[in-house]
């Protein structure tokens, strides 16, 4: 009996460690077609970390819904074979210890070929722990980490955009709500808002947890939102796990952005660390490290069922 094709070797596939060739266009998707991509970029999240064997799991998994939608719903504007495109828009990770998310997004959006994912914090690699613009991988338009420091290049990407070059570019940047803790943020927040960045969304992964504990209980940040609208923002709040809410979040900011609104977008999405991975699922305590290979194959098993 051969078992290379059907259905065992499918989910074998999907079970294994070993990265495939997949790949997903950037194109207008109903809500319920995100979710295979969603699980293939957690699953490459996995591979990459589990390999490396140091690296942040929480952030990337629980942000892979967003990512999902901004790359492949046809949100941003982007060209996988030439990321340099100067009709680009741009993104910036600002909390950069969320890279694997990134690089794992990029890989399935075809800007660079997937098995590069299992170099992951190698020495030499493209794929450093934290985005580093001078490795030229394809998409990573800044070098961060730096909490804070993300969104203010952001911000003077949007500024350069709208008011020098004069063009009809976007500046997306995602902060982590301990980011939130940065004082330079809110430079940043009044700087978008005091040149009427009607071309900027932030985007904040709310998911209550860092490094070292539940936000409020490090330093408390809350009420975000209401914050960003103090700021200037027009701001929303969306469930970081609903495609349909993902959606709508973005499509407001298009309309903001189309209709020059003369504000700012901000989105606060409502997630949960880890999520995908039940044992990760709203655990501070996966922040900052990967699974092991037992716990990578567990993982891979509970996704391979939530497709
Ligand atoms: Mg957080």
């Amino acid at each position: 009996m051969d078992t290379s094709v059907g259905p065992t070797a499918e989910v074998d596939s999907k079970q294994s460690l070993a990265f495939n060739t997949l790949t997903f266009e950037n194109r207008l998707r109903q809500p319920s077609e995100f979710a295979e991509i969603a699980v293939e970029i957690r699953r490459d999240i996995i591979r990459s970390l589990v390999r490396a064997g140091s690296g942040h799991s929480g952030g990337p998994l629980g942000s892979s819904d967003i990512f999902a939608v901004l790359y492949f719903g046809g949100i941003m504007r982007y060209n996988p074979s030439d990321m340099h495109w100067n009709g680009r828009d741009r993104f910036v990770l600002s909390a950069g210890h969320m890279a694997p998310v990134l690089y794992s997004t990029l890989a399935n959006a075809g800007c660079f070929p997937k098995e590069e994912l299992g170099t992951l914090r190698k020495f030499g690699t493209r794929l450093q722990g934290h985005p580093g613009r001078d490795m030229h991988l394809p998409g990573i338009e800044t070098s961060s980490g730096s909490l804070g420091q993300g969104i203010s290049i952001a911000v003077g990407m949007a500024i350069s955009d709208k008011l020098i070059d004069r063009n009809d570019h976007c500046v997306f940047t995602l902060t982590g709500d301990g980011e939130l803790q940065e004082g330079s943020v809110w430079e940043a927040a009044m700087a978008a808002s005091n040149f009427k960045l009607d071309n900027f969304c932030w985007l904040i992964d709310n998911n209550d947890c860092q490094i070292d504990g539940r936000v409020p209980d490090v330093m408390n940040v809350y009420p975000i939102a209401e914050k960003c609208t103090a700021f200037g923002f027009d701001t929303f709040v969306a469930d970081g796990h609903d495609y349909a809410d993902i959606m709508r979040a973005f499509d407001r900011f298009r309309e903001n952005h189309v209709n020059k609104v003369g504000k700012p977008t901000a989105i606060v999405f409502r997630t949960y660390m880890g999520h995908g991975v039940s044992y990760m699922n709203d655990k501070f305590e996966w922040h900052g490290k990967p699974p092991t290979k037992d716990q990578a194959i567990a993982a891979l098993e509970e996704l391979a069922g939530n497709e």
